[in-house]
């Protein structure tokens, strides 16, 4: 097999290779059950098991409280832009949406066809390149919720602290910075992730949603897109998507193995420090796109002096093992995922591979 590569995709994303090892160990036959688990029933005692420590992990590693529900749904992260103003909004209610980058506005569009969406902020006009102060915020008297996207994956823009919105609970898209550090939950209503970035691969999609913001979600809707139907059947109405929820379950494993989410959180900040700092030592040449403030840890959006160079520069990255660097197109240049799975050896060596560069260059 080739050398594993040194993976910056933005998503579906870099994997830690202790999971992929163990479901490859399993994949075939899952323990001596004569079968292999995306052969069985999703009702089976061992594909329960699975469902059950999945959910208990999430609960000890994240911290949820008792008072919020885990589900497992699919249709991605885009599906919940538009599941959550058809369950929560109707035409007299209003809901906030702050626009920090696509997948915000994608969600706030969304929300439109449902009820009243106001944007109490947007960074559109400075290319999304922050995230918008407290008083900043032009918030409704009367929202039932405000949704944010916690990290702006494309941008390269992330929240740090979120904002005060008094009684009314966040609704927080966290596909690309979930489980990347601890967060404080009684701010938030609820919380929603594909997991083909920081949980496993694509096909799950994490919704973790307090107790009484469900209770208000409206009724007489067909019965997948409705909160109301997954809940009280523990994400077992249907099938779930059984593969996606084993591989989370190992990715969970595996951020246990490394000391829970704190001693995450501290490699995440490492390995920030390190591509900022080496960014920082010659700002006009490796040029941030964000602002200071705003600056993300999992995805680093960095131009530099002309296309020209950047093209070079990912070419000979990816002779160099560093894989996955080209930025989105409508920021152009360099951008550098590294989420959980990314290790610090992989910045160090991309922060080497830097300094030479520019040296050449
Ligand atoms: C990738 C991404 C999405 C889209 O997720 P899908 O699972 O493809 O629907 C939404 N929001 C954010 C923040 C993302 O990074």
């Amino acid at each position: 097999m080739m050398a594993r590569l040194f993976n910056f995709n933005p998503g579906p994303a870099a994997l830690p290779l202790e999971a992929l090892e163990k479901l490859q160990a399993n994949i075939v036959e899952y323990k001596d059950a004569g079968m292999s688990i995306l052969e069985m029933s999703h009702r089976s005692p061992e594909y329960s098991e699975i469902h059950a420590q999945t959910k208990e992990r999430l609960r000890s590693i994240f911290g949820i409280p008792d008072n919020f529900e885990i589900l497992f749904l699919g249709g991605g992260a885009t599906l919940q832009f538009g599941m959550i103003p058809m369950n929560f909004l109707d035409g007299d209610k209003t809901a906030d949406y702050i626009i920090t980058g696509s997948w915000s506005k994608k969600a706030y569009n969304d929300a439109k066809l449902f009820g009243k969406a106001n944007v109490a902020a947007s960074s559109a006009e400075e290319n999304f390149s922050r995230i918008p102060t407290q008083d900043e915020l032009n918030l409704s008297e009367n929202a039932v919720y405000v949704h944010l996207t916690s990290n702006n994956t494309i941008a390269g823009t992330q929240w740090k602290t979120f904002p005060d919105t008094g009684s009314v609970p966040i609704i927080a898209d966290m596909s690309s910075d979930i489980l990347s550090k601890r967060i404080d939950f009684s701010k938030f209503g609820v919380i929603y992730a594909g997991a083909q970035k920081n949980l496993g691969p694509a096909g799950v999609t994490l919704v973790i949603m307090r107790k009484d913001v469900l209770d208000k979600a409206k009724d007489g809707l067909p019965a997948y897109l409705s909160y109301k139907t997954h809940a009280p059947k523990d994400s077992l109405y249907n099938t779930p998507p059984v593969f996606g929820i084993y591989v989370m379950y190992l990715v969970l494993e595996w951020i246990e193995g490394q000391g829970g989410l704190a001693a995450v959180e501290k490699v995440n900040e490492a390995k920030g420090q390190l591509l900022y700092g080496a960014m920082d030592e010659d700002p006009e040449f490796f040029r941030g796109t964000v602002e200071k403030e705003s600056r993300s840890l999992m995805n680093v959006t960095i131009r530099l002096p002309s296309e020209e160079l950047e093209k070079t520069f990912i070419a000979q990255a990816r002779e160099a093992g560093l894989h996955g660097l080209k930025g989105h197109r409508s920021v152009g240049g360099i951008r550098v995922s590294m989420y959980n799975a990314s290790p610090l050896a992989g910045i160090d060596k991309l922060v080497d591979f830097m300094k030479d560069f520019r040296k050449q260059n």
